[in-house]
């Protein structure tokens, strides 16, 4: 098929190829990181290696990991392995608590973001030909502007409309013929509520064809939703601040996995627990190292991401790893009377009903010794009226599907349509009353 890849040579290289092509880079960035990082001679040091150590490419597990804490330890720039006047751009994600984590990027870096970003964005069938409705935030947060980086140098035309004012959003993508949509999956969502309400109906008042959603662990259930909703076929994006923003990685037509740019990234899959490397195939923390990044480079990033790496070569030709759908976080992840439990299960079990809106909450409480477990889970306008017994039984419903995912007996309790809170941005699912916390 003609045009399918925005880089054919690199994104259909032989396992080969790109094994060869990431070792040498892994070394020049050791080498670099060594050279021109206090930060990074000293956490070496601390660990006995030196960049001769790093001769293959499993050599990778003797550097030493690198920590969302580090980057908080060292704001804003003890991390920046370049002299100052050489960073370009700065960006930063939104920290609840203490310092932000800073993302700073040299030419080389910003040059490399907006290639990748055109190259994931062309994987999923982005072309010039398209009008592009960017929800994505546009500011500090690297989604909004990595998006529009990718589609400029695509040639597609961007609406930069950012979040918020939904109506308005809705307008414009009428108005203006969008045929792609960027955005959360939660927003994505309330966008499809929100046309609902206004009669709007996608197949036949817009134009939209797909939708690339990400900055947020998601489901299958939710993506079933969202393509019904919105009538488009949704793609998943994956990327952290830390490594550049979106970019990382990014579903081809297969939805089978997320394509890893292995040319700029070296993945790793480890024991979150104790730090050993898995073999590929196992679940386990995603580990990433960027290998051509020069403003701020990260070596074996804890990203605290559950997946599974797949590597065998993909359906659409390309040779590049492919990341699983992110079961969870390793820090979202809940110890509810001592089981461990990903708000990514209960999503999966309260999607897949057709009585409920996609909007939920899962509440946590410790009254005295043992946790209590609520769901808040929404009804819709059809089912807003059923007959007690009607109610009691779909209450039954969901909590035996989360008792059989999860071994737990949570209390549900429903909400009218409308009545939980929503998102623009990422959403807030999960309130933990457990230890004070809010
Ligand atoms: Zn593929």
């Amino acid at each position: 098929m003609a045009n399918l890849y925005w880089n054919k040579k690199i994104e259909t290289a032989t396992r080969d190829e790109l094994n060869k092509q990431q070792l040498k880079l892994l070394k020049q960035q050791v080498k670099y990181c060594y050279e021109n990082s206090l930060f990074y001679r000293n956490k070496f040091k601390a660990a006995r290696v030196i960049p001769d150590d790093i001769n293959t490419l499993e050599d990778a597990n003797k550097i030493p990991f690198t920590s969302k804490m580090d980057l908080r330890d060292n704001y804003p720039f003890g991390m920046v392995s370049v002299p100052l006047d050489e960073i370009v751009e700065i960006h930063a994600s939104s920290g609840t608590t203490g310092n932000p984590v800073v993302g700073a990027y040299t030419t080389n870096d910003m040059n490399i973001w907006a290639e990748l970003m055109a190259r994931s964005l062309y994987a999923t069938g982005v072309r010039k030909q398209d009008v592009m409705h960017n929800a994505y935030g546009y500011g500090l947060f690297t989604g909004g502007l990595g998006f529009h980086y990718g589609a400029q140098k695509i040639g597609t035309k961007i609406i930069p409309i950012s979040g918020g004012m939904t109506q308005r959003q809705i307008k414009l993508m009428k108005d203006l013929g969008s045929t792609i949509l960027c955005c959360t999956p939660s927003y994505a969502l309330y966008l499809a509520e929100a046309m609902t309400k206004e009669g709007i109906k996608p197949s036949l008042d817009l134009k939209l064809k797909k939708g690339l959603f990400g900055a947020e662990p998601w489901s299958e259930r939710i993506r079933e939703r969202i393509q019904t909703e919105l009538e488009i076929e949704a793609y998943d994006i994956y990327g952290l601040t830390e490594l550049c923003g979106p970019g990382v990685s990014v579903e081809c037509s297969e939805h089978n996995g997320l394509h890893i740019w292995e040319d700029h990234f070296l993945i790793e899959t480890i024991d979150p627990k104790t730090g050993d490397v898995l073999p590929a195939g196992e679940e386990g923390e995603l580990v990433f190292t960027t290998l051509t990044k020069t403003g701020l480079p990260i070596l074996r990033f804890r990203t605290r991401d559950i997946s599974v790496i797949a590597t065998e070569k993909c359906e659409c030709g390309r040779s590049h790893s492919r990341m699983m759908r992110i079961r969870g976080r390793s820090d979202d992840m809940m110890i509810i009377r001592g089981v461990n439990v990903f708000p990514s299960q209960i999503e999966y079990a309260i999607m897949g009903l057709p009585e409920l809106a996609a909007q939920y909450q899962i509440i946590l409480e410790r009254p005295d010794v043992l946790d209590v477990f609520t769901i808040k889970a929404e009804l819709t306008e059809k089912t807003q009226n059923s007959t007690p017994e009607e109610l009691r039984a779909l209450k039954l419903k969901i909590k035996q599907k989360v008792n059989n995912i999860t071994g737990l007996s949570p209390i549900i309790e429903l909400a009218k349509p409308g009545e939980l809170p929503r998102s623009e941005g990422k959403a807030k699912r999960v309130i933990d009353m457990r230890s004070g916390k809010i």
